[in-house]
């Protein structure tokens, strides 16, 4: 996320971490939209391979504890987690959501050939991740100031359209892709257990970007 104040929220990768931390497995958590297998656990080599439904990602403590203990001894009624599935079944039967549109031509700048670029110059072509301008939500994203963010879910990187106008200079938009492009190149790191969302090393790479003093330098003038 390219935000001036920082806020991320990473449900499936501290979700894995935390079955870990009670479990004492290595797991590998998959996060499905299926509704007729809700959760279901499998040894894969010397790991655990977990499968559940999106809506775990909103259980709270006791029900996660019974799912560890579940995942443990694979026995037991698990009574919580029979109670939080038919709570939250209503919000099974929604449609999935929308596709995603991909809009990378603004009034101002096509991002797809910044994107291009970039990659050509920082990335050697290789990353695969699409782009889009964000939709509406003006308000919100000004009053958050996100400016870009990626998701690792659907490869997506958003641009707010905030930065589609021409008193954006063309390089400060290109940092902010640029910053989540590193996002979709390095993936989600983790320093001493706790999740690093911008390492060391990403913070370093950032500066790589040639433009990035001036991009930091037009930032703080213009959103100081
Ligand atoms: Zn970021």
């Amino acid at each position: 996320m390219r935000q001036l104040t920082l806020e991320f929220r990473h449900d499936e990768d501290t979700l894995r971490k935390y079955l870990e931390m009670k479990t004492d497995y290595s797991i590998s958590l998959i996060v499905t939209d299926n509704s007729t297998c809700m959760l279901s656990v499998r040894n894969r080599g010397n790991s655990v391979c977990v499968r559940l439904h999106r809506i775990f990602l909103s259980a709270d403590a006791e029900v996660l504890q019974e799912m560890a203990d579940f995942i443990k001894t694979r026995r037991g009624s698990a009574p919580r987690i029979r109670h939080f599935i038919d709570r939250n079944s209503h919000l099974m039967r929604r449609k999935p959501p929308a596709k995603v549109t991909i809009n990378t031509k603004g009034k101002r700048y096509d991002l797809s050939g910044i994107f291009n670029a970039l990659n050509e110059e920082y990335f050697e072509g290789r990353t695969t991740a699409s782009i889009t301008w964000g939709r509406g939500c003006l308000r919100r994203a000004a009053r958050k100031r996100t400016l870009g963010s990626y998701s690792h879910h659907n490869k997506l990187i958003r641009i707010s359209p905030l930065l589609d106008t021409h008193k954006v200079p063309q390089y400060f938009l290109e940092h902010v892709v640029y910053h989540e492009m590193l996002h979709a190149d390095m993936g989600v790191g983790t320093v001493g257990g706790r999740r690093s969302v911008h390492s060391r090393e990403f913070r370093e790479r950032e500066k790589m970007f040639k433009h990035y003093s001036r991009a930091m330098e037009w930032e703080k003038k213009r959103w100081g």
